[in-house]
């Protein structure tokens, strides 16, 4: 009875640990990523785009035309 009851907890919190994690991977997977550069929240997928061309990037990735005086 007492090793039911031991087993009985212990899968209880294995399913709570389980749950917990889809719950929070599926919360962050919504959210997405956070822009290193203007905090703003994007699409895994939009990420690599939006860091190239994000306003608030101070390491300029993309080639520009050079304006020569
Ligand atoms: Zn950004």
């Amino acid at each position: 009875m007492n090793k039911n009851v031991k087993g009985a907890i212990a899968g209880a919190v294995a399913l709570i640990l389980i749950g917990g994690g889809i719950f929070f991977g599926v919360q962050s997977a919504k959210k997405g990523a956070q822009c290193p550069f203007c905090k703003k929240y994007f699409p895994h997928g939009d990420m690599m785009g939006h860091k190239l061309k994000c306003p608030k990037n101070d390491t300029d990735l993309t080639p520009k035309p050079v304006y020569k005086r």
